[in-house]
């Protein structure tokens, strides 16, 4: 047969191929490689119609067209049906022959089993799928090259970090994207400088900051991509480092900066202060260190609440800051406390800068609607004279603010080396103090007022002893400006008015009526209850109001007088009587005098001393004693000693004295006893 004269040739080929006969369209011949694809034996397949093994519609009608005399050859690819009836994919060729020494033309069929390229493809289009999803899930932008600076690949977020406009990412002309990119940038000549350098090493890992002008901060890694040892295109990959680092800023700024008033904290005073502290220490020169504490913010905080205690802190630190140069640095280190770091200043810059602060706090505040006075208390410590270190200057600064708040406040004081000391033995005597009140170590003794013009007793001064197991006794001078700044005046204050009152209730049934003055401080009278405490006292003890005094300063008569003037108003009302203290040595005002509801002024004991000899003492004690009859209020001098003064006194018409002369404060017996012996006796303090 003529086509099994070509067998020996087409079985030696890989592909399967049949033979097929033109007229009746049967097979006519198979190839070893068609048995073995179709899984059945050469006789088998030889004789049917050549549409049975490959029934797609497409074979069908090129068969009927060959039948036609119509069609010749196709190529595509088709389905052929295996022994088992399985339809299998194959590349189909079939061309029209005419085999040599043959009458007739034949078709050969030629079928390239598909199955493993479609595996492979397969694999390969599910491989793609999988680069894919994983290059858009990860957080950086992704942009892939070729060595020639083509466009391989990219992902979503490399689009959006770049801003890549729509018809620029797949623009079949790259150089338009990297232009794109070097316009984007802060610095165009530093981002090619980096280009051209990775384009300068092909096999370069490399890694830079970028900067973008819509302020972002890009990271940017760039690898080549290696392909059988040689590089084959770049990845490079932009991580967007923005919000990381604004993160790490706010980190740093709150750890360096009070976060009320965005001033510098203690830490950063210390580096600052530290690197000016390396460079004086190689060439000389000074500075100053202020310690400033608010005045009374306690009481404006607790009795405003915390929120308006901010805002008063806020504009605090903004005064100071006005009353401070550029190079100066103002940091707040505590709740009311600031410190200010003076660049090259001597004594006199930061006496100076201290005034002008002083001023600047001492002016009216206004907070939602509320107005109110502040002040401040300064200390001073000058670099090299008191330390060399910015915590020991801060130390010595602080110790000479509590040294000014001692001496009554709003003022501003050097830095002075005993102050140290006090320090400590003020630590020791606080704590001291609130032992002793707790122990009930405290007592009180009653000084005598006597009349000048008839000896007699006119009332007594209640006044607190302190006798301690261990400190001794310690004198009211030395602790209660102390109680005073720490605030436990109160506690002492308090337990001083129940105690007197106690005293002069049992005096007053005894048939022996006292009256008994007892010092207020002024933190004691801006207690909001300070007055209730006081009618409380009364009622309950049933005192007749009358036999108690209240001695009070002129500071609390300067400070808040509206608020001071209620006060006093009150107090009149429950039936006490009123009397300013230590006259003369505070701010002495005529015009308060008048408005506020005193009975009594008494004399300090500083004007006293220097009589009848000191004749400004003369003058002011004169002065004081007219004024006060003017007035209608009644004198008392304190701390005469000597029958001269007395006599003095007496000659200025000055109703009565309290001192040494007639008798220091007593124990209540002792006092009692002094009273008895006062009253029977011909022998009166009112005459030699
Ligand atoms: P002060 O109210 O002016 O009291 C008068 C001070 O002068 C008392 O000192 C008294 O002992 C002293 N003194 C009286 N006569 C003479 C004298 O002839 N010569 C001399 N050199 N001194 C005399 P003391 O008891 O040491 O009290 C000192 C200050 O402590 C008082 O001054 C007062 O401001 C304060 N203080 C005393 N007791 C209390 C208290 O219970 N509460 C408050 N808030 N302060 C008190
Ligand atoms: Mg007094
Ligand atoms: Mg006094």
């Amino acid at each position: 047969m003529t086509a099994q004269r070509h067998a020996s040739v087409l079985d030696g080929v890989l592909e399967a191929v049949w033979l097929v006969q033109p007229v009746s369209l049967r097979i006519r011949w198979v190839n070893k490689a068609a048995v073995e694809l179709m899984g059945s034996a050469a006789s088998q397949l030889v004789g049917t119609p050549a549409v049975d093994h490959m029934p797609t519609p497409e074979d069908m009608y090129f068969w009927e067209d060959v039948a036609a005399g119509l069609a010749f050859s196709i190529h595509s690819d088709s389905l052929l049906r295996c022994a088992d009836g399985q339809l299998i994919p194959v590349e189909r060729k079939i061309s029209r022959v005419v085999p040599e020494g043959a009458d007739s033309p034949l078709f050969m069929v030629s079928l390239r089993d598909l199955r493993p390229q479609r595996l492979v493809e397969g694999e390969l289009e599910s491989r793609v799928a999988e680069l894919r999803a994983t290059l858009e899930s990860t957080g950086d932008g992704i942009l892939v090259t070729d060595p020639a600076g083509g466009i391989r690949n990219y992902n979503r977020r490399f689009v959006e970090l770049w801003d890549v406009p729509a018809d620029l990412i797949d623009h079949p002309d790259a150089a338009l994207l990297f232009r794109h990119m070097a316009q984007s940038v802060e610095d165009s000549d530093v981002y090619q400088a980096q280009l051209d350098a990775i384009a300068a090493e092909p096999g370069l890992d490399a890694n830079d900051i970028i900067l973008t002008r819509s302020g972002r901060i890009l990271e940017r890694v760039s690898h080549p991509q290696i392909s059988r040892s040689r590089p084959a295109g770049r990845v490079y990959s932009f991580r967007d480092l923005t919000e990381r680092q604004e993160a790490q800023k706010r980190i740093e700024t709150l750890a360096y900066t009070d976060a009320l008033t965005g001033l510098p904290n203690r830490l950063m005073l210390s580096q600052r202060v530290n690197t000016v502290l390396k460079t004086l220490r190689r060439t000389g020169g000074s500075f100053s260190v202020l310690f400033i504490d608010l005045d009374r913010f306690k009481n404006i905080n607790d009795s405003m609440g915390q929120t308006f205690g901010n805002r008063v802190l806020i504009e605090a630190a903004l005064r100071i800051s006005q009353g401070l140069r550029e190079v100066d640095i103002l940091s707040r280190v505590g709740g009311d406390e600031f410190v200010a770091f003076l660049q090259e200043s001597d004594a006199l810059g930061a006496e100076i800068v201290a005034r002008r602060i002083l001023s600047q706090l001492s002016q009216p505040f206004m907070v939602e609607e509320v107005n109110f006075s502040l002040g401040c208390s300064i200390g001073v410590a000058m670099y090299p004279a008191d330390g060399r270190t910015i915590d020991g200057l801060i130390q010595c600064a602080d110790t000479a603010m509590a040294n000014v708040k001692e001496r009554g406040r709003g003022n501003f004081r050097f830095y002075q080396p005993q102050m140290n000391v006090d320090l400590l033995s003020r630590m020791k005597m606080d704590h001291a103090m609130r032992q002793a009140l707790e122990l009930g170590l405290f007592r009180l003794h009653y000084q005598p007022q006597i009349s000048l013009s008839d000896g007699c007793l006119l009332g007594a001064e209640a006044l607190v002893r302190w006798n301690d197991p261990e400190l001794g006794n310690v004198p009211p001078s030395s602790f209660i400006p102390l109680a005073e700044e720490s605030g436990f005046i109160i506690g002492i204050g308090n337990w001083v008015m129940t105690e007197a009152v106690r005293q002069a209730v049992i005096w007053e049934l005894a048939g022996a009526p006292v009256v008994v003055s007892v010092n207020v401080s002024a933190l004691q009278f801006q207690q909001t209850d300070f007055v209730e405490r006081v009618a409380s006292a009364l009622q309950s003890s049933g005192l007749t109001p009358q036999l108690l005094e209240l001695e009070l300063t002129e500071s609390i008569l300067v400070r808040d007088a509206d608020e001071a003037l209620a006060r006093l108003h009150a107090l009149k009302a429950l039936g006490v009587v009123l009397a300013i203290d230590d006259f003369g040595t505070g701010y002495s005002s005529l015009a308060y005098l008048k408005k506020f509801p005193i009975s009594k002024l008494k004399i300090d004991r500083t004007f006293v001393m220097g009589l009848p000899a000191d004749e400004s003492d003369r003058a002011i004690v004169g002065a004081t004693i007219a004024m006060a009859r003017a007035l209608k209020l009644t004198v008392v001098a304190e701390g005469v000693e000597t029958p001269e003064q007395r006599d003095f006194l007496k000659g200025l018409q000055c109703e009565s004295f309290q001192g040494w002369l007639c008798s220091p404060a007593l124990p209540a017996p002792e006092f009692e006893a002094l009273v008895t012996k006062l009253a029977v006796s011909e022998l009166s303090c009112s005459s030699p």
